[in-house]
């Protein structure tokens, strides 16, 4: 289910949910849901040890992290974040809602997102 473009994707969950030890289940309040894998969500850490704070570059190198990782624990940040507890021992990453909604993996959201992309500037405050 997605918004025609311009309108804002729901970023408040109605759910979440985990589902196993290596799955994460969201329920927006839009009615979409997105489901992620640990290790998906672990490769996307925008924390100081996984992106360098002064060149936004990535410091983790993806193919580090395994394909089975788990989620020890999640736990909401106040009202807008969730902070993952990985199996890696990695737990220093905060992933705001509105992240965990762009980042949904789903098949609509990926050509949503592809499209974004080519068709110019959604947001002009993203451009230079
Ligand atoms: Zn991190
Ligand atoms: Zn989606």
């Amino acid at each position: 289910m997605i918004p025609p473009p311009g309108t804002e994707f729901s970023t408040r969950p109605s759910a979440i949910k985990k589902i196993g030890a290596a799955e994460i289940q969201i329920l927006w309040s839009d009615g979409h849901m997105s489901t992620y894998r640990a290790s998906y969500l672990r490769r996307h850490c925008r924390c100081a040890l996984c992106v360098d704070e002064l060149t936004g570059r990535p410091r983790l190198v993806p193919e580090t992290i395994p394909e089975d990782l788990t989620i020890l624990s999640v736990e909401l940040v106040g009202q807008y974040a969730l902070h993952f507890q990985w199996s890696d021992g990695h737990s220093t990453g905060i992933y705001p809602f509105a992240q965990l909604r762009a980042l949904c993996p789903c098949e609509h959201c990926a050509n949503a997102l592809r499209e974004d992309r080519s068709e110019g500037p959604l947001d002009a405050t993203a451009r230079e």
